[in-house]
């Protein structure tokens, strides 16, 4: 970082989605001297995001891009502007898993790198730092190195730089502001330290600069997919234990607050769920199952193939349950989802529990009722449909239901099944707590016995019985 290097002074973002957005708004938040633009090829959501209504939901980000917005922070549909003009570049488009051809189900789709990556090539008239924010498989930058030389004017420089980012959807904007550490990978050269460099000042502008850690540009790479692989492996082997403790009487919760009390392991990420969900974890695993298989280490790929395969089963497991406690048939039975957002506090419902569950249900031929506080209508409509399957949509609104009410969707229900640990979920501490559920109101309209699927470990057994309710929870025995 002590060696000679460019000051940036114009960014620009490919990618105006749940990466690209916040970091770069944060990014312009702390260096008022950068002027950083946000480009994305879909004009809907760069409307929305030089609107009043930003197309992501994450506490914080309203106040931050108000600050910035037409200050030093743009957002723009003309993508080779943006280039043209920047000395650094983010590519932070999307790099969803393969749907067909080789690879399907398992590799990364690195179409919209590749195409990020050749316009850059194309339009940039000078040197160009260029940085992968995008997860991608281990020795992506190579590809776009030679794509960057083989299709750029004669004369321009292009240093790539890795540099993945951490951030949790829901809390995206406090882990941008305070990350754990800022990787930047480079190539062990002259030019790539001084890129590298050039980074770390843009960081340095709110980060410590001991917490940016510099490195080679392939252990940059994997270790974003290590650390997602790793966090997804701790929600599987808390889930998998949870099934004993379902069996033999002992309690998730309790296990965990043990296993978290030895330093080596830690507290965090120890919440025994329905599952995990989300567009990074199981993605990024399969990427690495495939990177493993195509690096011929067949063990290595079974290895982590088992944490998602894991995550499938506990899904069935609770659906299994919801249906032995409902006297083994569902047909007809009203089911109520309160939440649909794969967490609390986002409304992404990206490989969500809740997609997967309420399709389940929908085969036993219940009738569900789903309510989220921040998930569209039109988005859980897209989510529960089966693409290419003629009046799906017309048999869908027919068998569910979708409710703006807490309390109106729980009516004459016969289970309720808590899919996200959102608070407004939680028991209300009082009557006065207008944040909390009144569970007492809820048991009031539900059909009897009246049942409650705790999908995320936030219902109080005790509390929940003197009500009334038949509490079946994650990780805990139950009375069914
Ligand atoms: P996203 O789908 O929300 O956003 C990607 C955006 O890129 C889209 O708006 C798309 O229109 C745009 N885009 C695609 N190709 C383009 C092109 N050629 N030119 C201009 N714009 C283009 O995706 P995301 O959730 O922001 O994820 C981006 C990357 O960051 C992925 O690789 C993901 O794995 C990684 N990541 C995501 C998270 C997360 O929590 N979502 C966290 C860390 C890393």
């Amino acid at each position: 970082i002590d060696i000679p290097h460019r000051k940036v002074t114009k960014i620009c973002c490919i990618g105006a989605g749940y990466v690209g957005g916040p970091t770069c708004a944060v990014i312009a938040l702390k260096n008022t001297h950068i002027i950083v633009t946000i480009v994305d090829v879909n004009p809907t959501r760069i409307a929305a995001w030089n609107s009043d209504s930003l197309p992501i939901y994450e506490p914080g980000l309203d106040a931050v891009v108000k600050e910035c917005r037409g200050r030093n922070l743009f957002f723009s549909t003309d993508v080779d502007k943006g280039i043209l003009e920047a000395d650094l570049i983010f590519v932070s488009v999307n790099t969803p898993t393969k749907t067909q051809g080789v690879g399907a189900g398992y590799a990364a789709d690195l179409g919209y790198v590749e195409a990020a990556t050749r316009r850059v090539a194309e339009v940039a008239t000078g040197d160009k730092i260029v940085v992968e924010k995008s997860t991608v498989p281990c020795r992506t930058a190579q590809s776009m190195r030679v794509i960057l030389e083989a299709n750029s004017r004669p004369g321009i420089h292009f240093d790539i730089l890795s540099n993945p980012e951490f951030l949790a959807e829901g809390t995206a904007i406090s882990d941008l502001m305070c990350p754990d550490r800022v990787l930047i990978g480079s190539l062990d050269t002259p030019a790539g330290r001084s890129a590298a460099a050039s980074l770390a000042d843009v960081y340095a502008g709110w980060v410590p600069r001991n917490q940016i850690i510099t490195m080679n540009l392939w252990s940059s790479e994997l270790s974003k997919l290590a650390a997602n692989a790793m966090l997804a492996q701790r929600i599987s082997s808390i889930n998998a234990l949870s099934a004993i403790c379902e069996a033999t009487g002992a309690d998730i919760d309790e296990v965990s607050y043990a296993c978290g009390l030895d330093s080596r392991i830690g507290p965090k990420f120890l919440k025994a769920s329905v599952g995990f969900g989300g567009s990074c974890f199981q993605k990024d695993i399969l990427n690495l199952v495939y990177l493993s298989e195509s690096l011929h280490l067949p063990e290595v790929a079974a290895y982590w193939k088992q944490v998602v395969e894991f995550n499938e089963h506990q899904k069935k497991r609770f659906l299994h349950r919801i249906i032995t406690c409902l006297f083994n048939t569902l047909t007809a039975k009203k089911i109520t989802l309160l939440g649909f957002a794969f967490k609390a506090d986002t409304g992404d419902t990206r490989e969500s529990p809740a997609i997967t569950l309420a399709k389940y249900l929908r085969a036993e031929r219940a009738h569900i009722t789903i309510y989220d506080p921040q998930v569209t209508e039109d988005q859980i409509w897209l989510d529960l449909s089966e693409p290419g399957v003629v009046d799906d949509i017309e048999s869908l609104k027919k068998q569910v239901t979708i409710c703006n009410n807490k309390y109106e969707a729980c009516e004459g229900a016969d289970a309720v099944v808590v899919c996200t640990e959102w608070k407004e979920f939680k028991m209300q501490k009082d009557p006065a707590d207008t944040r909390g559920m009144d569970w007492t109101r809820v048991y009031e309209k539900m059909k009897k016995p009246a049942f409650v699927f705790d999908g995320r470990l936030i219902l109080d057994v005790h509390r929940m019985e003197e009500i009334g309710f038949q509490l079946e929870s994650i990780g805990r025995p139950g009375k069914g």
